[in-house]
């Protein structure tokens, strides 16, 4: 929990980076981390251990270690592209230990295996201390909680897989450790975000983080399963281990690739992509689809008034604006500078002459007039309102049979807005025929 700016001074306590936290972060943080170790120091006073589980003990510890050292560049990569907290696969090895050992001893594995990646992995790409002691807690809690439902819906043995019993008791043993662990780090984001508020993936990851920890705590079941019976073959499990986190790094590399960095919007080639897919899909279904474009009104002047920095948080204030005036599923992508674009497939089938997608694009229009973005500039802090937005909007399959025919109308149809005063919304003419793009747009 030492200071960032101090790294190599960890008993400079009052210099910990941790109490720069607000005090409703700070103080569950350390309550996690007492009950962790009040835990621990309760198992280890109750214990006599057996040779075979201090073996066990070794033995996962040195496959944790070896599984960071095989994957450490695959996993500094994955952690410096992915701004989440969730999917460890470490958790194979912590959790054969909560299925296999004595609370206190699979404490130590985890412990063991944390301490070593903090050193390999989590250090040099410059996380808090704080964070990561968090990471460990939450572990160790994960881990008794799987071990107290072992020991209470099971029979107090490490399970051996021969009964439909045992296999629903290891089930709930996964489900108890991915709740536990997953609910504490959710809870501490929530905590400590900035406003606006997290999103529900951003707390307890997305759908695919979530299969993946599952799929790695099965992993995990099985090397538990093979340590108790036949301890060399445990090191089979390394192989789609290591397959498994490549795959991880390739699906995060392509989720920041199409990714715009600035506003964590779709960037205009990854919206290219799926707009198009979606368009098919609506051809397919012979469905509507609708798209919108929209472009600040003389942003160039907040530029010019406040820097390009606090244009910048402006931009990522306008962009949060516009995704939260839409449905979860329709594509919203920054198409470059200040121009944002939204389809919005399966709008249905009632436009009732475009009555839907103007009043949809009205809203988008009337919240970012109202948004007021606090901003620090080198004059200090200070707050920019009064934003306006130009919005052109086109439907499928009225205005063209594909994107490009769609998208060149509701172009024309934002240049008429602008061409009428600005802070205006247009929809464009059944009967309008697209003009070419001007050369210099997108
Ligand atoms: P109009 O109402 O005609 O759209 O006027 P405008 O000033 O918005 O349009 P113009 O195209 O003249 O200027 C767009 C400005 O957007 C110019 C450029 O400095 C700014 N811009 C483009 N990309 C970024 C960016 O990533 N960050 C910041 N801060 N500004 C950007
Ligand atoms: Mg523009
Ligand atoms: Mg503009």
């Amino acid at each position: 929990m030492q200071s960032e700016s101090s790294p190599a001074r960890p008993w400079r306590l009052t210099r910990w980076a941790v109490w720069a936290l607000p005090p409703r972060v700070v103080t569950p943080i350390l309550l996690v981390e007492l009950t962790a170790l009040g835990l621990f120091a309760l198992d280890a006073s109750q214990g006599s251990f057996t040779q075979s589980a201090l073996f066990s003990t070794l033995i996962l510890c040195v496959l944790g270690v070896v599984h960071t050292e095989i994957a450490v560049g695959l996993e500094r990569l994955r952690r410096q592209v992915a701004d989440t907290p969730h999917g460890d696969l470490s958790s194979v090895w912590t959790f054969a230990g909560a299925v296999l050992l004595p609370p206190a001893l699979a404490t130590v594995v985890v412990v063991v295996i944390f301490t070593h990646q903090w050193f390999r992995v989590w250090r040099s790409i410059q996380v808090p201390v704080y964070r990561h002691t968090f990471s460990t807690a939450t572990v160790v809690l994960a881990c008794h909680a799987a071990s107290a439902v072992l020991n209470y819906a099971g029979d107090g043995r490490p399970p051996d897989f021969g009964s439909a019993k045992e296999l629903l008791v290891v089930t709930l043993a996964i489900l108890a450790y991915a709740t536990v662990n997953t609910g504490l780090v959710a809870a501490a984001i929530a905590l400590s975000a900035a406003p606006p508020k997290p999103s529900p993936a951003q707390l307890i990851g997305h759908w695919d983080d979530n299969m993946l920890e599952l799929a790695t705590l099965c992993l995990g079941a099985l090397a538990a399963l093979t340590l108790g019976t036949k301890p060399w073959l445990v090191v089979l499990v390394m192989a789609p281990l290591l397959v498994l986190h490549r795959a991880v790094l390739v699906r995060q590399l392509e989720e920041v690739a199409s990714t715009d960095s600035k506003t964590g919007l779709l960037n205009a080639a990854a919206w290219h992509t799926r707009a198009a897919k979606e368009l098919r899909r609506a051809q397919r279904g012979r469905n509507t689809a609708a798209v919108l474009i929209m472009d600040l009104d003389h942003f160039k002047s907040v530029n010019d008034d406040h820097g390009h920095l606090a244009g910048d948080e402006v931009l990522s204030a306008v962009a949060a604006a516009v995704r939260g005036e839409v449905r979860e599923h329709d594509l919203v992508g920054r198409f470059g500078g200040e121009e944002f674009v939204v389809l919005l497939p399966e709008l249905g089938r009632e436009l009732n002459g475009n009555g839907e997608l103007h009043a949809i694009a009205e809203r988008i229009r009337h919240r970012i007039s109202t948004l007021s973005v606090a901003v620090s500039t080198p004059n200090g802090s200070l707050s920019i309102a009064g934003l306006s937005v130009s919005v052109g909007g086109a439907t499928f399959p009225e205005h063209g049979n594909g994107l490009e025919p769609v998208l060149e109308a509701a172009d024309s149809a934002l240049y008429a807005a602008k061409r009428d005063g600005r802070n205006a919304v247009r929809i464009a003419e059944f009967s309008q025929v697209p003009r070419p793009r001007s050369p210099g747009r997108r």
